[in-house]
């Protein structure tokens, strides 16, 4: 059983602000947004990172950008553009050990990236 933030929250333990729940992930708004839209899409299963896939996951993953593509439609950030982020390890500045997708819009977006 994961013991991170966002296992917590996929178990119901803590709250979040959720938009979007199917039987493979959850997507919800970063407790401290980088931009006027920050969501997160997290797997429900547990995986530590990018590193953590396997290639039985890759139609997992794919849900993941497929669920980040209705969410952005949803929220008409597809003509002015948004960015998904995925950091994985220390120097990409991975603080949560539970894989997720960052999407980031409704603001221009500066690269590279600090
Ligand atoms: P990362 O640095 O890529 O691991 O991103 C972790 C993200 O999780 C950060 O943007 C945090 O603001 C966000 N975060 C941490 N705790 C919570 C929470 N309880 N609810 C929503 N977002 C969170």
């Amino acid at each position: 059983m994961g013991n991170t933030v966002f296992s917590k929250i996929l178990r119901k333990e803590i709250p979040a602000d959720i938009v979007h729940e199917d039987e493979l992930c959850i997507a919800l708004r970063d407790i401290n947004p980088q931009a006027p839209t920050h969501l997160l899409i997290i797997p429900r299963q547990e995986i530590a990172g990018i590193d953590g896939i396997e290639d039985a996951d890759a139609a997992l993953v794919g849900h993941l950008f497929v669920v980040a593509r209705d969410l952005a439609r949803k929220l008409g950030l597809e003509e002015s553009g948004y960015r998904l982020v995925i950091n994985t390890g220390a120097d990409a500045g991975q603080t949560v050990f539970h894989l997720h997708v960052h999407l980031l819009g409704g603001r221009t977006l500066t690269w590279p990236p600090g």
